[in-house]
């Protein structure tokens, strides 16, 4: 019997019990923002009504905002901002240029916002660097607008719908980008609309997201119509433990793939960020270890990875080190190789060497261990 992992609080679990198609152990991981603010624009919605509705039923108070701009949300201190913004969630209207989809590759044809932030603490985000000003949490009202204005995009596939391999996903929807759809859903329902917009909607179509949290037992049951690919974001144990800070332990999160798995949802793995650390090879083949004994004996499994390594960019280094000054996690530039993104941006990548000993590393022991599983890029 392998050792058994630990979660986030350093409890055994036993790797027994992923495989039991019981729910998990222990209620799942929910965030109680410390402060919830709606807009007026906000409040013209149904579903920001919704969301209030909601919000207040769990015992928490809504403050009504007379206008439509957030205030108030930054400290005496770049750290108390952090801590405040990361307490906050704001029910707001969506901005006009995210109702203008972008394409997303490789991920997805289109990328979806419903909402924006997230309430977790990973030193790695790569949302740092990507979002502006204080790192709220803002969910948006206009859910059935948004899901209405999809139509328009279905049959323009950009990225997936071009690769023969996932033809049948129709056009892909990412709905994760900016944020961690299950840390959200018990307060706004919005993935849950969703799930079942897409299930109704009369074309070849997919929404897809990815989570570190584990929070599925409102999908359970659901009409999906197969039309949803939740994906779950794990690591190995060192990663998991030592850098994500505030998210659902690994052993919960692939306890909840298997629910969803056993519910008829096409699921997934995002394997990020892989670390090159020491011993790799041992951390990553215990977690492959346990994503095989979550799938084990699914019927009609249908399962995918996304394989991405570890890279920042000058700004989310910048970032993450001040909101984590004592960060344990490398990011060191002479360490790595430059690589220019889209527009000239820079990002440090590991070198050639290390991501091509990562890459076929993965590549086999993915196809090893979890033989049901179809890897859909590398990067
Ligand atoms: Fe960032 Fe994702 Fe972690 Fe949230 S769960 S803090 S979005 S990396």
């Amino acid at each position: 019997v392998p050792p058994a992992p630990h979660d986030a609080s350093g409890e055994r679990v036993p790797i027994r019990d992923l495989a039991g198609l019981a729910p998990p152990p222990r209620p799942a991981r929910r965030w109680t923002p410390r402060r919830v603010v709606a807009t007026p624009a906000a409040l013209d919605h149904p579903h920001g009504r919704r969301i209030v509705g909601r919000v207040e039923a769990l015992g928490i108070e809504v403050e009504r905002l007379r206008a439509n701009r957030l205030t108030g949300l930054r400290g005496e201190t770049e750290r108390e901002t952090y801590a405040r913004a990361k307490s906050t969630l704001a029910i707001v209207v969506s901005p006009p240029s995210r109702r203008r989809l972008q394409p997303i590759a490789p991920s997805a044809d289109w990328r979806v916002d419903l909402a924006e932030g997230c309430p977790a603490h990973c030193q790695y985000c790569y949302l740092a660097g990507s979002l502006s000003g204080p790192p709220v949490t803002r969910v948006y009202a206009d859910l059935d607008e948004i899901l209405d204005g999809l139509a328009e995009y279905a049959g323009r596939g950009t990225v997936t719908s071009r690769d023969a391999r996932r033809a049948e996903e129709g056009t892909t929807f990412e709905a994760s980008c900016y944020t961690d759809p299950l840390a959200l859903e018990h307060l706004t329902g919005s993935w849950r609309r969703a799930v079942e917009h897409f299930a109704g909607w009369d074309a070849p179509v997919q929404l897809r997201w990815t989570t570190k949290y584990d929070d599925v037992g409102t999908f359970v049951g659901l009409a999906h119509a197969g039309r949803t690919r939740v994906r779950f974001s794990v690591n190995c144990l060192p990663v998991s433990t030592r850098f994500e800070g505030g998210t659902s332990p690994v052993p919960a999160r692939l306890a909840a793939l298997r629910r969803l798995a056993l519910d008829g949802y096409p699921v997934g793995l995002t394997i990020a960020p892989i670390i090159a650390l020491p011993d790799w090879r041992t951390h990553y083949g215990e977690l492959l270890d346990l994503v095989a004994a979550a799938v084990d004996g699914v019927p009609g499994l249908d399962l995918t990875a996304e394989l991405i390594t570890h890279r920042f960019t000058p700004g989310s280094r910048e970032v993450l080190l001040g909101w984590y000054p004592r960060t344990r996690l490398e990011m060191d530039e002479t360490r790595r190789s430059r690589k220019h993104g889209k527009f000239g941006a820079v990002k440090f990548v590991y070198p050639r060497e290390t991501m091509t000993e990562l890459r076929s590393w993965f590549t086999a022991e993915l196809t090893a261990r979890v033989p049901a599983c179809r890897i859909l890029y590398w990067t």
